[in-house]
């Protein structure tokens, strides 16, 4: 049985949040075995692009100053950090720890914030998909890494947490180049647990006092949970959190493909849950991202006419010129680099799109819309 800690966290009030992920935390037996005074550890946070913590886009900073606070309190020297979407350089590493609240952490805590752009290539033998990657450097130079990640739906990925966060260990636009290379979601989620065996974090907290429902993971609708999760097991800590969203496990790609790989069953009966039990959480669930194709024609038409409908017929990004400041991000973003700007504005060319929409992901403006074929509204949902 696997262990996640559920605590309830109305608000991002800084004494409540530390209350509840010092009490989440201390549920956790193993964190103060394998944590030893004088231990370097990477809080790997979810920042994906320039937002404020109120968006709920971010891992929230006072989530974020609880675990490194409780990390300092067991003798360890901190360090904030994550490879958000887009380039990863030192001046957009600087605009969004400012924005997403980091810099005020750091300067509250007394912890660092890695300004360090570089990567290392790693082998790893163990990994099924993913055995040559790069990494960015901190995140090997540490003792230990814990993830700080946020409960959100995912336009790919149905949804993100634990396991998806630290797809961000991947240097900036080389994360363009996986997901490219592995563009289906189920090719993605066998990268992604490689990543995250590879990383093995100690524990995971997931930030689901605001979450987001709809087009996440940055363009959906701020969700209320009210909720502070951990676990040291990051299959397990999703499995919970997909159960609360109200969203089956089955049809997320990662939980899936870690039962397949007999990692986890994704089984909420291999899950003991210390705090406020499962059965006593209501909420509605999750709407879920318009990019999702969740056929109603499975059993009905072969199989490879299905497949024809889902190829021809899957929503693709739709560009709302009125709202686009030109800034390019859609384009440097890009895995199929298939956004022409030469003319001022986004043009893509929708023959080659890849369906990854991290357009829709990366755009401060929200200008990237997720438009279905209307045979396509009838037929998926
Ligand atoms: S669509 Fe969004 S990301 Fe692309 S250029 Fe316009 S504002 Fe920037
Ligand atoms: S146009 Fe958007 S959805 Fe299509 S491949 Fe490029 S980033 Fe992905």
């Amino acid at each position: 049985m696997e262990t996640v800690s559920i605590i309830k966290c109305e608000t991002y009030r800084y004494e409540a949040v530390e209350k509840a992920v010092n009490d989440c935390l201390e549920n956790l037996s193993g964190i103060k075995s394998v944590v030893k005074k004088g231990s370097r550890v990477l809080v790997k946070v979810n920042l994906l692009k320039k937002n404020a913590p109120e968006d709920a886009v971010t891992t929230h900073p006072a989530v974020v100053e609880a675990i490194v606070r409780y990390l300092q309190g067991l003798g360890c020297s901190v360090i904030i950090g994550d490879s958000p979407g887009g380039p990863f350089t030192v001046k957009r590493l600087t605009g969004i720890y400012k924005a997403a609240g980091m810099l005020d952490v750091a300067n509250r805590t007394g912890c660092e914030l890695n300004y360090d752009t570089s990567a290392v290539s790693i082998f790893n033998e163990q990994a099924q998909k993913l055995k040559h990657m790069q990494v960015i450097k901190i995140a090997t130079t540490v003792d230990f890494v814990v993830s700080a990640a946020k409960l959100k739906t995912h336009g790919m990925m149905v949804y993100t947490g634990a396991v998806k966060n630290l797809f961000g260990v991947i240097p900036g636009l080389i994360k363009a180049e996986y997901h490219l290379k592995m563009n289906n979601a189920e090719n993605f989620a066998h990268h992604l647990i490689d990543i995250c065996e590879y990383i093995k974090p100690i524990f995971t907290v997931i930030d689901a006092v605001e979450g987001m429902e709809g087009d996440g993971p940055s363009a959906g609708d701020k969700r209320h949970v009210g909720l502070v999760l951990a676990s040291e097991n990051p299959y397990a800590l999703d499995t919970a959190a997909i159960g609360i969203a109200g969203i089956n496990p089955l049809e997320v790609p990662t939980m899936k493909v870690a039962r397949e790989r007999g990692i986890f069953s994704g089984e909420l009966k291999e899950i003991s849950v210390r705090g406020i039990q499962l059965k006593d959480i209501q909420i509605s669930p999750f709407k879920l991202p318009r990019s999702l194709n969740k056929s109603l024609l499975s059993g009905i038409v072969p199989r490879f006419l299905e497949q024809f409908l889902v190829r021809n017929l899957r929503a693709k990004p739709v560009f709302n010129y009125a709202d686009c400041i030109s800034c390019g991000e859609c384009e440097r973003g890009c895995p199929a680099k298939i956004i022409d700007m030469s003319s001022g504005k986004p043009i893509p060319d929708l023959d080659k799109c890849i369906n990854c929409f991290c357009c829709h992901e990366l755009c401060p403006k929200k200008a990237v819309d997720i438009k279905k074929h209307w045979l396509c509204r009838l037929l998926f949902r």
